[in-house]
């Protein structure tokens, strides 16, 4: 809490289930909070029956659970969803709106700042007090050269988007029951204005939630040679990255890139194949526990974040190296 008012969490509700980001959140804010009681609500936006998922807070120390359920919340649509948790923001009069930059996310943050006519900050690193009690918020700037820092105050409140595993989720809380506020989502007059032909949301695993990456970039050379990776990835049970170059070259889809502007991860292992390190490509995966790059210039920049470099021709490298890796999980 900071004075009496709690931070307010966008808890976003993928289908039925809240998205792993919404722990993120709930920790960090745990975190700002010193754990006081009743220092952090949240607000669950969707169609009829949220409510169960909204319970689910309760165990990661939320007090309030504000819940805005309508059928027109069903779609990931921002301006719908924006206007529920508008009227949220309203009852629960909070010191900071924290949203997690989902797909939907990214484009509710600002909507919702604008909507409530209050300032917004994107792709957030940390919170923390400044030593006047404020809130501190850190974010990359120059394409990540540079982190600045922005001291918000509580009232009004600001809207922060923070990109997803950024932060860990630590232990859950003590799980006491907190409560569940119903919040009329003022859809009444809302006017649909897009129709959706096709669900935008991606199915299947997230790169952001991979305990293994293995990412290429222009050092393979050619689009074909992206299949190494795809089977390094497979063969290490996990999943296939990529940096923006090869991403705009078209060798790789845009859910693949990893960096500022595409996935942040944070995997137990984190290969990157043929990729320079530029500081852009490094803010996506830097907080991966262990670095193994892959690089025939000794010089490359990713080397000084690397815990294991190979200073080889990736491509002589690849077919070696999956192939002992297949030998030993016995899948040769
Ligand atoms: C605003 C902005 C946002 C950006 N966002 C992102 C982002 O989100 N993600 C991102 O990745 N980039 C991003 N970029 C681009 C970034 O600056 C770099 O251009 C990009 O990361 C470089 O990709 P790369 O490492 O694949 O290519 P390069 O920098 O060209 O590096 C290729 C590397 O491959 C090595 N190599 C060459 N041949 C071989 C071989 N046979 N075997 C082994 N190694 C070899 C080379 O030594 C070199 O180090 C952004 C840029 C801007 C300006």
């Amino acid at each position: 809490m900071i004075g009496s008012k709690p931070i307010l969490i966008v808890a976003q509700n993928e289908g039925g289930r809240l998205a792993p980001v919404v722990f993120e959140g709930a920790a960090a804010a745990r975190r700002l909070t010193g754990g006081a009681s009743g220092g952090v609500a949240a607000v669950v936006t969707g169609p009829p029956g949220t409510e169960a998922v909204a319970k689910e807070l309760w165990s990661v120390g939320v007090a309030d659970v504000y819940v805005a359920e309508h059928t027109l919340l069903a779609e990931p649509r921002p301006e719908s969803h924006a206007l529920a948790i508008a009227a949220a923001v309203r009852q629960a009069d909070p010191s900071l709106i924290l949203v997690g930059q989902t797909f939907l996310g990214r484009d509710l943050a600002p909507y919702l700042a604008a909507m409530l006519e209050v300032g917004v900050i994107m792709n957030a690193l940390e919170l923390r007090h400044d030593s006047s009690g404020a809130t501190e918020v850190v974010c990359p700037i120059y394409g990540g050269a540079v982190q600045a820092s922005y001291h918000v105050s509580a009232s009004p409140p600001s809207v922060v988007g923070f990109q997803p595993a950024t932060r860990s989720t630590e232990e859950r809380a003590s799980g006491s029951r907190g409560r569940i506020l119903s919040v009329d989502p003022g859809l009444g007059e809302f006017k649909d204005k897009v129709k959706l032909v096709e669900r935008p949301l991606r199915s299947g695993p997230r790169l952001e939630e991979a305990k293994v990456v293995v990412s290429g970039g222009v050092g393979l050379g050619d689009a074909k040679n992206y299949q190494g990776i795809e089977e390094l990835a497979e063969v290490l049970g996990g999943l296939p990255g990529a940096s923006r170059a090869i991403v705009d070259l078209g060798w790789a889809t845009r859910a693949q890139q990893v960096g500022l502007t595409g996935a942040r991860v944070s995997p137990d292992l984190y290969v990157a194949v043929g990729i320079s390190g530029a500081s852009q490509h490094l803010a996506g995966m830097s907080m991966s526990k262990v670095i193994v790059a892959v690089n025939n210039d000794p010089k490359a920049p990713i080397f000084k974040y690397a815990r294991y470099g190979v200073t080889l021709d990736c491509l002589e490298f690849l077919p070696a190296f999956t192939s002992e890796c297949r030998k030993l999980k016995g899948t040769s």
